[in-house]
């Protein structure tokens, strides 16, 4: 096998893809044995001008083009599940809104939020919550590839907790609408 020079351009495409793309697309892309990219990455790492390993993490979440978060549960319609839900509530506080005026007002004051849009019915929703929202970890110190794993990690635990939250509410609203609709029968 013929060594061919290595070029600035390759040593700059692995300097930026290093930890971001597996070693062996990173290999594809120049054309280099999987062992040829490993040991010009060690000797760009003697010389200083690559700071990290080559070692890729395959991250579970993607952004979503809707929040703008790192989420990995996501809908056919393209948008996150966090996003959709909360589409939901919104959806619901509408319905009960419209419940709420044909309500007579003095059953209206005595609901327990005294209106429809208040976050009295959340605040009772997040203390059914089991465990409280995820803190985002330090990763100070730490490897690239360990950061990026452990922040990947921190977004899907707090995206299960956001769902968590937002499928209780959902709960709360669907009984509140039942109650309420109840009522509105009687009148
Ligand atoms: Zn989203």
């Amino acid at each position: 096998m013929t060594r061919r020079p290595w070029r600035e351009s390759e040593d700059a495409y692995i300097c930026e893809q290093a930890g971001y793309e597996p070693l062996s697309s990173i290999a594809a892309h120049l054309r280099r044995t999987k062992g040829a990219v490993r040991k010009r990455a060690c000797e760009l790492r003697k010389t200083g001008a690559l700071g990290t390993s080559l070692r890729y993490y395959e991250p579970k979440t993607r952004e979503c083009p809707e929040c703008h978060e790192l989420r990995s549960q996501f809908y056919r319609n393209g948008t996150c599940k966090v996003c959709n839900l909360e589409r939901l509530v919104r959806s619901h506080k509408d319905t009960a809104f419209e419940l709420w005026r044909t309500l007579e007002p003095d059953y209206q004051s005595r609901t327990l939020s005294g209106s429809p849009h208040s976050d009295a019915d959340h605040e009772e929703v997040l203390s059914f919550v089991k465990g409280e929202q995820p803190k985002r970890p330090s990763v100070c110190g730490m490897t690239d590839y360990m950061a990026r794993k452990t922040l990947d990690g921190y977004y899907v635990a707090f995206e299960a907790w956001k769902i968590g939250v937002l499928e209780r509410q959902i709960i709360a609203l669907k009984g509140r609408e039942h109650r309420w609709r109840k009522h509105q029968k009687k009148q």
